[in-house]
């Protein structure tokens, strides 16, 4: 209907969930050349998603686009909704009866299994988690990590493994001045592991790892990193591959993995790099004691070479596993969801209930449409593709939707408090006090309750 999008008729958008495909989508709607109103809902009563909860702690600058996110925050026509989880506060018809437009932010926050024997044993975990532990987030905050044993194998071949397998091995002194968990400070304070096998099932030129982390990894001080001298012999597939001037990042990393030196100087522990690998059982009275590796054959053509088993298998000893084997989403009731590939159905970001049919007002953008993958500024490209398409069908929006208004007293009726970036900040100052206190840039709460309590005052920034 002509009018939407003007002073007089603005154009009323949900978004839901708000990590950077979150915050990207905002931007770009307050930035397009129509006055928009936007509220960005987020489950937690903390904003930033993966850049809070992913983000490796000593990592710092990657973090840093939280500025740009503030300052969309700052945009008048915008509103946080912080506390608010569709399907738990408000349904998708409730959504869809209040904005014009709903953009579907909700990432990847699930992981995937090996789908192998023993996947469930104590001492077997989700990267994930132990990502989520380390950084603070509620729902992982009461797990455990038996980091009394010596040997951990990180499964993956991507930068999630190396994040994981580098905040093990990291000296504790480098992360003390970081915003990691005071829990997870004290249980790395006092790890035992000092062998590390970080497993992945196809070659150093498939590998998924950036140069940059693999370059970091292979140079803490206290490990030496080694290679099996085979896996760095390629096949001719291979070499195709890294001819190819897209595959320069691997190149670099093969070249890296040749130049490993013997040992750095009073190494006393082992990061050992296996490629060709794929764990095929876990084993163990309870708790993980072993595990057998299929090694596998690289078949195919360059540039689709799959790993296939050998049928030839290795027995390995290990009381700690993450499997690092990617991201997925999860379903929100009410919309469609591809099982298959853990994301939403859409095309060029219009949600869609069948191969042609779209579902109107519905958009989705990041992890959840795409797929686990890229950098966080992928996600601005990304949101900016997810946004035209909305703009484009701006005609066709039905125009009579009560927007901002109507979702906060619908919300007033519920029982969870919402949090707006006022407040968000307000618990940001407390646990930025709370982290000086200790000589970290922040103590982050790690429970729902507390970040409710800082938000209206109840918790000060005295350290716990
Ligand atoms: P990823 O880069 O897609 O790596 C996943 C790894 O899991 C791949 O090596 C994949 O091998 C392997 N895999 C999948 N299924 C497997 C199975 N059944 N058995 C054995 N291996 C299996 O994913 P990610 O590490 O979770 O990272 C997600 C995204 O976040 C990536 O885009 C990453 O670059 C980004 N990230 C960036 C940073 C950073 O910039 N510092 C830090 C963390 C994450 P195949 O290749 O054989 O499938």
């Amino acid at each position: 209907m002509g009018g939407l999008g003007t002073a007089l008729s603005p154009l009323r958008v949900a978004i839901v969930g708000s990590g950077p495909s979150g915050f990207y989508a905002a931007e770009a709607l307050l930035q397009a050349p129509i006055v928009a109103e936007v509220d960005l809902l987020e489950r937690l009563p903390v904003p930033y998603g993966l850049v809070r909860f992913g983000v490796a702690p000593d990592h710092p600058k990657l973090k840093s686009v939280t500025q740009v996110f503030e300052q969309v925050a700052g945009h008048e026509r915008f509103r946080f909704f912080g506390n608010v989880a569709l399907g738990r506060d408000v349904s998708a018809a409730e959504l869809a009866a209040h904005y014009h437009a709903v953009i579907v932010a909700t990432g990847a926050s699930e992981d995937r299994k090996l789908g192998i024997p023993g996947e469930r044993l104590a001492g077997v975990h989700a990267a994930s988690d132990f990502v989520g532990w380390y950084n603070g987030h509620p729902d992982c905050s009461d797990l455990h990590f038996d980091l009394s044993q010596e040997v951990a194998v990180v499964v993956g071949q991507g930068n999630v493994a190396i994040d994981v397998c580098r905040i093990l091995a990291k000296p504790i002194d480098e992360l003390r001045a970081t915003d990691i968990t005071e829990h997870a400070l004290e249980a790395l304070a006092a790890s035992r592991v000092r062998h590390i096998h970080l497993v992945g099932r196809r070659g150093p030129a498939q590998a998924k790892f950036t140069h940059k982390e693999l370059r970091e990894l292979c140079s803490l001080p206290g490990w030496r990193t080694v290679v099996e001298p085979e896996a760095l012999v390629l096949n001719d597939e291979s070499r195709a591959e890294l001819a190819h001037p897209d595959q320069a990042n691997g190149a670099r990393n093969l070249e890296l993995l040749r130049r490993l030196e013997p040992a750095h100087a009073g190494a006393e522990k082992t990061l050992s790099l296996h490629f060709q690998r794929a764990p095929v059982a876990l084993r163990g009275d309870g708790r993980l004691q072993r595990l057998t590796l299929e090694v596998q054959r690289l078949a195919g053509p360059a540039f689709q070479q799959r790993a296939e088993p050998s049928g030839h298998c290795l027995e390995m000893a290990a009381g700690l596993l993450f499997r690092s084997v990617g991201y997925r989403g999860s379903a929100l009731p009410g919309l469609p969801f591809d099982e298959r590939s853990g994301t939403l159905p859409h095309r060029d970001g219009r949600v869609l209930t069948g191969p042609q049919q779209a579902l109107p007002g519905w958009y989705v953008t990041g992890w959840i449409k795409r797929g686990p993958t890229g950098i966080i500024g992928t996600n601005r490209a990304d949101s900016v593709e997810t946004v035209a398409r909305l703009l484009e069908d701006l005609p066709s929006l039905d125009a009579a939707k009560p927007g901002r208004a109507g979702l906060s007293s619908l919300l007033e009726g519920r029982p969870r408090p919402v949090i707006g970036f006022e407040a968000w900040r307000a618990i940001e100052a407390v646990e930025r006090q709370r982290g000086a206190a200790r000589g970290k840039t922040a103590e982050k709460f790690v429970r729902i309750p507390d970040m409710l309590a800082a938000a209206d005052g109840r918790l000060s920034g005295a350290a716990p």
